[in-house]
């Protein structure tokens, strides 16, 4: 059979749709990365947020109206929004063929013979069972792959679900990651992006003791891996001596991404995050001297219950002093279930609207005032390769993750190679994006 993989929501959605690639592969399908003119099409949710379910109901929406066309044979829905809305999904989903938890992903071959044999099949599994060490097609790039280290989350910030949908914290063991970074790097991956919902907690529950800077070290010594990048650090869980490895080893690169979601201390402790905002000011301060050249990603809610203006105004003025270089803002989303969703004094959605405008506006005069900044520096590029839109080959430095900031187009090259390191120098800023020209080799 032919089968299609599409994956919605974030990296740890994608490793989990690689895996399930691999399995499918390994039951003898033909796999693709689009539904039309599939067997089967299988979609991997998400469902942290309303607007996720709705991009996930939309989407199972498209591949349902491909299938009444005769243009897709059956679909399955997995992943989180599965996962979440159990009980309901037949209901949610009319037209699916067959549903996967987020912890029935090892079950996909199953699921699809099931599907095959008449079976509307449900595999939910055991979302707090230990980490499945599934081989994986890597659909990201050829040089860059995301690294999972561990997955589910213990934090239980007050406004999220994903413990609930991805289940407790489980670190995978260093062996098993260090081997699959050796067999990345044997295919050619020069970059590998170290994912999990939280991954300075990373073998807590495994080792008895936080061991993300041991993995770290660890992981430099593979070779073929030029970088090696973290997201998604718990803010308090950042220790001296992870900042001076962080600082010291070349390999990791001097890019962060530190969820901190709000400033005001009020609003953290609302939101069951450890640490107040003085905590936060002190840390970043901190990983500014520590760490020359660093880049702080972060993600922010506006409009939590019981945000006040002086809260926002708070908000505004911390964007506008610490300057991050990258940072996600969302307005505050009410998901039943979750502790918040309770919570008196709701912040009214006009009142959201407008805070959301005001801080994206603040953020994108930091942004332009960075990449302003750039212009005349000379930095190490992993080329993407060739762009026919624009004509031009883009490429990313350490400040640019994959998929969620900008790029840098380089003019003038007519024969890059995709993978390679070049040294560029920024010659302008357009919109958030800088355009380069190739230094002498
Ligand atoms: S740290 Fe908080 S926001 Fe992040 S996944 Fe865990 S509970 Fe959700």
């Amino acid at each position: 059979m032919k089968i299609g993989f599409i994956s919605l929501g974030c990296p740890k959605n994608q490793v989990n749709c690689e895996q399930m690639l691999w399995q499918a592969h390994a039951a003898g399908h033909e796999i693709a990365l689009e539904a039309e003119d599939c067997d089967l099409a299988v979609v991997n949710t998400c469902g942290f947020l309303q607007e996720a379910k709705q991009e996930a109901l939309d989407e199972i929406e498209r591949l349902c109206t491909l299938k009444r066309e005769g243009r897709l044979g059956r679909v399955i829905v997995a992943g989180c929004m599965a996962q979440r809305y159990r009980e309901e999904i037949e209901t949610l989903c009319p037209e699916a063929d067959g549903f996967v938890g987020t912890g029935g992903y090892e079950s996909i071959a199953q699921v699809i013979a099931e599907t095959e044999a008449g079976k509307r099949p449900h595999h939910f599994g055991d979302i707090d069972a230990a980490v499945p060490e599934t081989d994986r097609v890597v659909a990201t790039s050829d040089h860059w792959a995301y690294l999972r280290i561990a997955e589910g989350c213990d934090n239980r910030c007050s406004y999220c679900m994903i413990p609930s949908i991805r289940g407790k914290f489980r670190s995978r063991p260093m062996e098993a990651i260090l081997e699959e970074a050796r067999s990345l790097a044997e295919c050619g991956m020069k970059e590998l992006i170290i994912v999990a919902q939280d991954i300075t907690r990373y073998g807590l529950d495994l080792y008895g003791r936080r061991r993300l800077a041991d993995l770290l070290q660890e992981l430099c010594q593979v070779e073929g891996i030029a970088w090696i990048r973290l997201h998604y650090l718990y803010p308090d869980e950042i220790d001296d001596a992870l900042i001076a490895l962080i600082a010291k080893e070349e390999k990791i690169v001097k890019y962060l991404d530190l969820p901190i979601q709000h400033i005001s201390t009020k609003i953290l402790k609302a939101m069951n995050r450890r640490g107040t905002g003085e905590d936060i000011r002190a840390l970043l301060t901190k990983l500014r001297r520590e760490i020359p050249g660093l880049v702080l990603r972060t993600s922010l809610i506006c409009g939590f219950p019981g945000e006040t203006e002086e809260d926002f105004e708070e908000l505004c003025v911390f964007l506008r002093e610490y300057r991050l270089e990258r940072a996600g803002i969302f307005p505050f989303s009410l998901e039943e279930g979750s502790a918040a969703y309770t919570f008196p004094d709701p912040v009214e959605d006009e009142v959201k609207r407008r805070r959301l405008e005001l801080l994206t506006e603040i953020q994108l005069d930091v942004v332009d005032a960075y990449c302003a900044a750039q212009v005349g520096k000379s930095v190490l590029l992993l080329c993407e390769g060739f762009e026919p839109e624009s004509g031009r080959y883009v490429g990313r430095s350490y400040a640019e993750s994959p998929d969620i900031d900008g790029c840098i187009y380089i003019e003038g090259e007519e024969d890059l190679i995709p993978g390679e390191f070049y040294r560029v120098r920024v010659t302008e800023a357009v919109d958030g994006e800088l355009i380069a020209i190739r230094e002498e080799a």
